[in-house]
């Protein structure tokens, strides 16, 4: 049977579930989507699709709409110390493919995937906030808005703070990094198509160029002890973040000094599940290894996951064996990802002598990186 003609039910319409709920769908499946936002909708804000990710996509269909929303292609990364001198530039043309390491605004991806799902069949329902999934070999999903259904299968991409997660048995509350996030997108944009990294004591700065260059993409974050907001992001003022970003060059603080709106997070995480499905329940994305972002991966490997699931799902109609052949391929690679990221973390921020030091390594590191 595989997966063909079976009903799953997908928990969570974000980069995750509309990727899954694409690939299944065109493997056959008979897909729903549930998810708990009256719109599908991201915040306004940037994201970096690695060569990774974008091939996921290219295999899906959908790189020439990914292309077609004026996602700049990126050069290079270039890292800068405090003041804003040059550090290093890593150029991105010694890649296999070097035009495959995109620029997107969220909203755009998101609009991608959501018109890609529906395209292969799925169907997306918005305003159904899932409360618990019984699961077993058929899983029950709980939904506020229609009751309860039995499916053949469900995908909890629910996100950080998973309910389906919950549901197979997952104990652990989402702890606090000890960083916090501002994302702004400001008009207009000057300079290549490269990822600048500013870099200073407990603080960094990454941007990028959206939209054909309109806009400018900026995340801005700082190391705290705690987070004591209710929720884990809300609105904050231009002045918050500029001021917590005084000290550091003229490029990014004139980069700051242009924001009009802008929301901090709190950054939390998980450590990566040991249990990735029970019964016919199976996790992807922030659900199962949310990552902090400073490796740019967190969607990159919800997409590899979508693909893969997919793809063990269709091969086989042993629904368990295909999600141990699924959490096997992905476990240890995300594992090493997440722990990437968190090492970038304290890498960004160094003070002092461990400051001077890394960073001329760094330059004597970009000294020979592949020119272009
Ligand atoms: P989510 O995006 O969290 O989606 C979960 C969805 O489930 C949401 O739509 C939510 O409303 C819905 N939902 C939740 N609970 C329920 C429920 N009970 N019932 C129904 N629906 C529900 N990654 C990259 O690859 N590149 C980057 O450049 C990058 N930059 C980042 C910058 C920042 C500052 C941050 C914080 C993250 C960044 N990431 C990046 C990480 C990336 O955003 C996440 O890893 C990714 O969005 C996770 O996708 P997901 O679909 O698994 O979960």
């Amino acid at each position: 049977m595989s997966i063909r003609n079976r009903h799953v039910v997908i928990v969570g319409a974000g980069i995750g579930g509309l990727t899954a709920a694409r690939a299944l769908a065109l493997r056959g499946a008979r897909v729903s989507v549930l998810e708990q936002a009256s719109e599908i909708a991201e915040v306004g804000a940037g994201i970096q699709i690695s060569p990774n990710g974008l091939a996921v996509l290219r295999a899906l269909g959908l790189e020439g709409a990914v292309r077609a929303t004026g996602a700049p292609e990126a050069q290079a990364v270039v890292l800068r110390d405090r003041r804003g001198r040059r550090l290093a530039r890593f150029p991105l043309a010694g890649l296999e493919r070097p035009g495959d390491y995109l620029f997107l605004h969220r909203a755009d991806l998101i609009e991608v995937l959501a018109q890609g799902a529906r395209a292969a069949g799925a169907e997306l329902h918005l305003g159904h906030q899932v409360d618990r999934v019984a699961p077993g070999l058929r899983p029950v999903v709980h939904a506020a808005r229609g009751g309860a259904t039995e499916v053949d299968i469900v995908v909890g991409a629910d996100g950080l703070h998973s309910v389906v997660a919950e549901s197979i048995g997952r104990r652990d509350t989402p702890f606090f990094t000890g960083q916090v996030a501002w994302r702004a997108v400001v008009a207009g944009d000057e300079g290549p198509p490269e990822v600048e990294l500013h870099m200073g004591p407990g603080r960094h700065i990454v941007t990028y160029p959206l939209r054909d260059h309109r806009l400018r993409n900026i995340v801005a974050v700082e190391e705290r002890r705690d987070w004591t907001q209710e929720s884990w992001s809300r609105r904050d003022s231009a002045a918050a973040v500029q001021g917590a970003f005084s000290r550091m060059g003229p490029r990014p603080r004139a980069l700051l000094d242009r924001i009009e709106t802008v929301h901090v997070w709190g950054l939390f995480r998980r450590r990566v599940a040991t249990d990735w499905h029970g019964g016919n329940t199976v996790l992807m994305g922030d659900a199962v290894h949310p990552t902090l972002p400073f490796l740019a991966q967190g969607a990159c490997m919800a997409i590899e996951d979508a693909w893969v699931l997919a793809e063990a799902l269709d091969a086989t109609d042993d629904t368990r064996a295909a999600f141990e052949t699924y959490q096997r391929a992905r476990h240890a690679r995300v594992v090493r990802t997440v722990d990437a990221a968190t090492g970038n973390a304290w890498k960004y921020h160094l003070r002092g002598p461990l400051a001077t030091g890394a960073q001329l390594g760094i330059r004597l590191l970009g000294a020979t990186a592949p020119r272009s």
